[in-house]
C-alpha cells in the first residue's frame, strides 16, 4: 500500500488530541505507473518503425538503392506509415473513450453497418478465400456511429487476420428481447486458454512471434465501447480450431 500519513496534535485543557489522517494513495500510484508504462510502451512502438522508415529514406536519398529495389523499399515505407497511422488512430480512439468524449447519438441500421464493414474488408476476405456465413436481423440501435463502426471493424479484422486460408467466419446479429447479441466465430489460430482473459488488455498480444501485424489495442478498444453501452464481451476458443466472441448489449 502507498499511504500518506499526516498527524496534527492539539492541546486542549488537560488532554492531548492527536488527529491522524491516513490517505490510501495506492490507486493514484497504480494509475501513474499505468500511464508511465503506457507512454514508454507507446513510445517504443513508434520509435522502431520511425527509425526503420528513416533508414529506408536515406537509402533512397543517397541513391544506394534505385529502380525496382527502391520501389520495393518504398512499398515497405508505405506499410510502416500505415502501421503508425493505425497505431496513433487507435491511441486517439482509446483516449476518446477514456475521457468520455461522445459523438452524437444517432439511429444506426446495424445490419447495413455490418454489411458495409464486410464490404470494406472484401479484398482481404477474398485473398484468404474466406467464406462468410451471415445470420443477421434488421436492427436499429441508438448509438455513436464512430463506436459501432470501430467495434465491427476490429472484430471482423481479427476474424480475418487470425483465420486460416479457406477458413470460415460466422456472424450472428440478433435482437433478443431488449438485448442485442453479436456473435463472431472464426476457424483460425485460436487463443490459448491462459491468454483468453488477457486479450482485452491494451497492448496484449498472444505469442509475439506471430507474423500478423497489429497494435494489441483492438480488443481493448472494443471492450471500452461495450462497457460504454453497459454490455458484456466474452470469448471461447480452442487453439487451431476456433475463436468465438460474444457481445451482448
Ligand atoms: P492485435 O490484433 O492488434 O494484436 P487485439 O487487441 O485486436 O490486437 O487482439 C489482441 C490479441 O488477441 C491478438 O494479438 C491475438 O493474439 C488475439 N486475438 C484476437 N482476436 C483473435 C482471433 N479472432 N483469433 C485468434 N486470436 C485472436
Amino acid at each position: 500500500k502507498n499511504l500518506n500519513v499526516n498527524t496534527i496534535s492539539t492541546e486542549q485543557s488537560k488532554e492531548n488530541f492527536v488527529l491522524v489522517i491516513i490517505e490510501d494513495l495506492t490507486d493514484q500510484v497504480q494509475l501513474q505507473n499505468v500511464k508511465k508504462d503506457f507512454f514508454s510502451y507507446a513510445g517504443h512502438e513508434l520509435k522502431t518503425p520511425i527509425t526503420v522508415l528513416r533508414g529506408y529514406a536515406e537509402l533512397i536519398q543517397h541513391e544506394i538503392i534505385t529502380g525496382s529495389e527502391a520501389k520495393e523499399v518504398s512499398t515497405k515505407m508505405v506499410e510502416l506509415a500505415d502501421y503508425m497511422k493505425g497505431f496513433v488512430d487507435d491511441m486517439l480512439m482509446l483516449s476518446r473513450l477514456e475521457t468520455f468524449v461522445d459523438g452524437p447519438i444517432e439511429t444506426i441500421d446495424l445490419k447495413k453497418m455490418l454489411l458495409d464493414t464486410l464490404d470494406y474488408y472484401h479484398r482481404s476476405i477474398q485473398e484468404k478465400s474466406i467464406k462468410v456465413e451471415l445470420n443477421v436481423d434488421d436492427i436499429s440501435f441508438e448509438g455513436d456511429k464512430i463506436d459501432i463502426t470501430k467495434l465491427f471493424k476490429n472484430m471482423i479484422e481479427n476474424a480475418i487476420k487470425y483465420n486460416k486460408e479457406q477458413g470460415t467466419i460466422k456472424i450472428d446479429l440478433k435482437r433478443n428481447l431488449n438485448q442485442i447479441v453479436f456473435v463472431i466465430e472464426d476457424t483460425g489460430l485460436g487463443i490459448p486458454f491462459k491468454d483468453q482473459d488477457r486479450v482485452f488488455e491494451r497492448f496484449y498480444r498472444v505469442n509475439e512471434v506471430r507474423k500478423e501485424p497489429g497494435t494489441g489495442l483492438g480488443l481493448a478498444i472494443v471492450k471500452h465501447i461495450v462497457n460504454k453501452y453497459h454490455g458484456h464481451i466474452s470469448v471461447e476458443s480452442v487453439e487451431n480450431e476456433f475463436t468465438k466472441f460474444t457481445i451482448v448489449i
